[in-house]
C-alpha cells in the first residue's frame, strides 16, 4: 500500500470509502519522539487494520497564546518517523479544515466536570474541554476502529474514555504505559524547549515519584509531605501532588489496591506533568460462575494471554472430597474431620504438557477428581464451615502478592473481594450441559444421557446457590457475562478488553 499524506476532511472521507480496512488512530500533535513511536508500533503489531496518524497542533486546547506559538513544529521528521514505524497515512490538516469558519456543525464539548476540575483542570481551564472537541471532530471523521493513547496523559486518557462511551462512539480505546527518557523523565513534545537546568530538576521530580513507587511496594503506604518537602529544598515549584484513585480521581482510599501519584511542577516557563501508579499487589481477577459456565477453558486462556497465575478454587474443594472418599472419611462426624483438615496440603504443579496437575498429601488426584462421584459430592463437602475457612486461606496465601486469575464460586465474594476485575461467567442450562457432555477431561459425562446430565447440573447449582456460606452468587461489583452463543476466544478476549480498560498498563507487567 502507497504512503499517503492526507490534508483534507473530503480527502479522509474519500480514502475511507476506498479502502477495505478497519483503521487504527494514532492523533499527535506532532514533533513525534519515542513515545509516538511506541503508539504507532504497538498499533501496527496489534492487527492487520490500517494506521493513520494525524498531527494537529489543536488551538481549542492551549490557555496560553504563548504556549501555542512556542509549541515545536518538526512535520518533516514527524512524517518520516511515522512512515518509517507503520503509519499507512498521515493525516494534516489545517485549523480551517478541521474548524471550518462558519460551520455550525462542529459540536463544542465538555469535559465532565467531576474528571476535568481534578489535576491539570485546575489551572487549565478550558483544556479538557478543547481536547474532547477536537478528538470527537477526529474521531467522527475517521471512525476508527481503535484509538491508540499514551498513559502519560492520564486524566486526559480518563476523560476521552468518557467521552468515547457518554457520545456511543464505536471505538476501542488502547493504550501504552508512559515511555521515559534516559535521565527517568516522560518522554514529551515539549521536553526539546526545557534548558539544561530544569531537565535536572524535572528528572529530580520524576525519580521522586519512582522512588515513592519502590517504597510503597514494600510499606504500602506513602507521605505526600515528605516528597513536598524534598522538592521544596530543592526549589522546585509545585502546582499540585495528589494521591488519588485511578479512575475516579476522588482521594485514593485505603482499600484501593492501585491508586494514582499524580503532581505538576513549574520550573521557569515550563510546567511539566508526571504520574506513578502506586500498588500494594499485582492485580487479581476473579472469575465466578456456576458449573459449566465454561470458566475453567476461559480462565486458562486468560492467565497464559496475560502471563497470570491460574487458580483453579474447584479443584482444590474436588481433591478434598477425593481424599474423603478415599480415606472413608465421614465428614458428617466434625471433630475428626477437623483432625484431618489440620494435616492436609493441597499444591498445583505444572506437569510437562504445560497443565496443572494438582496433589493432596503428595497424591496427583488430576483425572480422579472429575468423575462425577467427585461432581455429586464436592458441593455438600464445600458447604462445610470448616473446610471454606481452611481453603479460602489456602487461596489468599496463593494469591498475597497478585498476579492471579482465580475460578470459583466465591472469588469476587469472599476469597478476594477487593480483586481489580471481577466476572460472573454464566449460560443458559442447555448450553452448560451440552458443554459437559463434550468435556473430554469427564469420561462420566461423556457417558451420562443429556437430560441426567441437566439435572445434576441444576442440583449442584442449587445446593452452591443456597449453601449458608459464601454461596454463588455475583458480588455487587462484578460483570455478568452469558456466554451463550459466543466462541470462546470471543469471551475470552472480552476479559480481556474490559481489563486493559480497567487497570493501567504500567502495573500489569511489575
Ligand atoms: O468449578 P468446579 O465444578 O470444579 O467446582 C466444584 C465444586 O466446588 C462446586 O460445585 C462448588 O460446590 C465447590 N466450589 C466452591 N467454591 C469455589 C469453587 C468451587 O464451593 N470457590
Amino acid at each position: 500500500m502507497k504512503q499517503l499524506i492526507i490534508r483534507k476532511t473530503e480527502e479522509i472521507e474519500n480514502w475511507r470509502r476506498n479502502i477495505n480496512s478497519e483503521i487504527n488512530f494514532i492523533p499527535t500533535m506532532g514533533n513525534l519522539h519515542n513515545g509516538h513511536i511506541k503508539l504507532i508500533s504497538t498499533a501496527k503489531n496489534d492487527n492487520s487494520n490500517l494506521n493513520l496518524v494525524s498531527i494537529f497542533i489543536n488551538p481549542l486546547q492551549f490557555d496560553n497564546k504563548l504556549d501555542l506559538e512556542n509549541y515545536p513544529k518538526t512535520i518533516d521528521n514527524d512524517i518520516k518517523i511515522s512512515f518509517s514505524n507503520g503509519a499507512d497515512a498521515i493525516f494534516i490538516p489545517s485549523n480551517e479544515d478541521i474548524y471550518p469558519p462558519n460551520n455550525k456543525n462542529i459540536k463544542f464539548l465538555q469535559a465532565p466536570i467531576e474528571l476535568s476540575s481534578a489535576l491539570c483542570g485546575l489551572n487549565r481551564i478550558g483544556h479538557f474541554d478543547g481536547v474532547c472537541t477536537v478528538v470527537y471532530r477526529l474521531l467522527n471523521l475517521i471512525k476508527p476502529k481503535n484509538l491508540y493513547l499514551g498513559e502519560k496523559d492520564w486524566q486526559q486518557l480518563l476523560i476521552l474514555k468518557n467521552l468515547i462511551s457518554t457520545e456511543k462512539l464505536n471505538v476501542a480505546v488502547k493504550s501504552i504505559p508512559t515511555q521515559r527518557d534516559f535521565d527517568g523523565i516522560p518522554l514529551s513534545s515539549r521536553n526539546v524547549n526545557l534548558s539544561k537546568n530544569e531537565r535536572k530538576l524535572i528528572s529530580f521530580f520524576s525519580s521522586e515519584l519512582l522512588e515513592a513507587k519502590r517504597i510503597f511496594q514494600q510499606e504500602k503506604k506513602i507521605s505526600l509531605r515528605a516528597i513536598i518537602k524534598k522538592l521544596s529544598a530543592k526549589k522546585i515549584s509545585i502546582e499540585y501532588l495528589e494521591h488519588l484513585h485511578p479512575h475516579t480521581l476522588q482521594k485514593a482510599r485505603i482499600e484501593d489496591n492501585i491508586s494514582l501519584l499524580a503532581g505538576a511542577i513549574r520550573c521557569g516557563e515550563t510546567r511539566l506533568i508526571d504520574h506513578v501508579f502506586l500498588m500494594k499487589r499485582r492485580p487479581i481477577i476473579a472469575i465466578d460462575g456456576p458449573a459449566g459456565s465454561g470458566k475453567s477453558t476461559v480462565t486458562k486462556l486468560i492467565a497464559k494471554k496475560l502471563k497470570l497465575l491460574y487458580l483453579d478454587t474447584g479443584a482444590m474443594y474436588r481433591a478434598l472430597s477425593w481424599l474423603l472418599i478415599e480415606k472413608n472419611i465421614d465428614y458428617k462426624t466434625e471433630k475428626k474431620f477437623q483432625n484431618i483438615l489440620q494435616n492436609i496440603s493441597i499444591v498445583f504443579k505444572s506437569n510437562k504438557n504445560l497443565h496443572q496437575d494438582v496433589f493432596i498429601n503428595d497424591y496427583c488426584v488430576t483425572k480422579e477428581i472429575r468423575s462425577q462421584e467427585i461432581s455429586s459430592i464436592v458441593s455438600k463437602i464445600s458447604s462445610i464451615k470448616e473446610v471454606r475457612k481452611f481453603l479460602v486461606k489456602e487461596q489468599r496465601k496463593i494469591g498475597e502478592s497478585g498476579g492471579l486469575v482465580a475460578e470459583g464460586r466465591d472469588i469476587g465474594t469472599t476469597v478476594f473481594p477487593n480483586a481489580e476485575l471481577k466476572i460472573f461467567l454464566t449460560a443458559s442450562i442447555d448450553e452448560r450441559a451440552k458443554r459437559r457432555k463434550s468435556d473430554k477431561n469427564s469420561k462420566d459425562s461423556q457417558e451420562i444421557d443429556i437430560h441426567t446430565l441437566k439435572e445434576l447440573i441444576k442440583k449442584r447449582d442449587f445446593e452452591d446457590s443456597n449453601r449458608v456460606i459464601s454461596p454463588l452468587i455475583k458480588a455487587n461489583d462484578a460483570i455478568e457475562i452469558i456466554t451463550d452463543g459466543y466462541s470462546i476466544n470471543e469471551v475470552v478476549d472480552k476479559i480481556i478488553d474490559i481489563y486493559n480498560d480497567k487497570i493501567p498498563k504500567e502495573t500489569q507487567n511489575q
